[in-house]
């Protein structure tokens, strides 16, 4: 809810239920013009890459907020968006970023009618998103994870095939064999720096940070995609080097797409699509927890205990 205003503002007022997306935009600059407002230069330029997002470090403007009770909102005019009339707040509060994200994913992927997509990870945004990517026309989508909970969910949820990697002696080979050896058209990288599933990836990305991260995701979806297809990647990767199969994506001729979400430009037709009944984000939250409990909530989530999905942070005066 909207507690004060600054002097310049002029479409929101004093006591505006608002949803405000997890990245900042100007409105103005040459990227935002584009509609790419995850790339905004004027909320945080001094980076080559992402715009400014809130409580993401200085990598990203050096912003306060994402989990606060309270929160500056630069720009306020521009991304913030007046929750409509009827609109369960749980949905409201899943648009700011996990929805988003999730759509632009497949929106990156280009899924054509009857392409086969393969996306790793089954966190909440491939939750709702698999949901989602029926819409974009895609024959078959296959989902493969480290947890039997989440696989177990989403497979319910989005009517998808699902797998546990563990399970697989090779996941490449896997997927080549169940697509005819053709690859998969589309492959989604929905994991990001946190991926398990390889020793070397694990203990130069995640241990001893040699690398920005472990590419263990990134390097199946590179693998296991046909020749001339797409890899679409949400999963957060940092700005800096990675050892990446680069000359796999040169001879395969891979087109890779990738991006921080442009929540404002996506929100209209989002808006629409949970009025009209046909998307409902809110299923995936699994549980509510004082923002005042929220180190045991990432413990929670961090630990993938109690099936948690989505968890939501519930400030105390949202409890009045
Ligand atoms: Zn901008």
């Amino acid at each position: 809810m909207v507690e004060e205003v600054g002097p310049e503002v002029q479409k929101l007022k004093v006591g505006d239920h608002v949803l405000v997306p997890f990245n900042i935009a100007c409105g103005k600059c040459a990227f935002c013009k584009q509609g790419l407002y995850g790339n905004c230069h004027e909320s945080n330029p001094q980076a080559t890459a992402v715009g400014g997002i809130y409580g993401y470090s200085h990598t990203a403007g050096g912003y306060e907020g994402g989990q606060a009770e309270y929160v500056r909102v630069p720009y306020a005019d521009v991304s913030p968006t007046v929750i409509p009339q009827g609109m369960d707040p749980d949905d409201a509060v899943l648009l700011t970023d996990v929805v988003p994200t999730g759509y632009q994913a497949a929106e990156m992927g280009g899924i054509q009618p009857g392409d086969t997509v393969v996306v790793f990870g089954a966190g909440p945004r491939v939750f709702w998103a698999v949901n989602c990517w029926w819409m974009f026309g895609g024959g078959r989508y296959i989902v493969i994870d480290q947890f039997f909970y989440r696989l177990y969910f989403v497979r319910n949820y989005a009517n998808c095939e699902a797998y546990k990697f563990k399970e697989m002696a090779d996941r490449v080979v896997f997927l080549n064999k169940t697509t005819d050896w053709m690859g998969a058209d589309v492959v989604i990288d929905a994991v990001g720096a946190e991926a398990a599933g390889n020793a070397l990836q694990t203990i130069t990305g995640r241990k001893l940070l040699l690398q920005a991260g472990s590419t263990t995701a990134l390097h199946w979806a590179i693998n296991s995609v046909k020749k001339g297809g797409i890899v679409s990647i949400v999963g957060v990767y940092g700005p800096t080097d990675n050892l990446v199969p680069i000359g796999n994506v040169l001879n395969k001729g891979l087109t890779i797409r990738a991006n921080q979400a442009s929540v404002k430009r996506l929100l209209p037709r989002l808006i629409e699509h949970i009025q009209n009944g046909i998307l409902n984000p809110k299923a995936l939250i699994t549980h509510r927890v004082p923002l005042e409990e929220v180190s045991d909530a990432y413990h929670i989530f961090s630990a993938k205990l109690d099936n948690c999905i989505k968890p939501v942070l519930i400030p105390p005066s949202a409890r009045m």
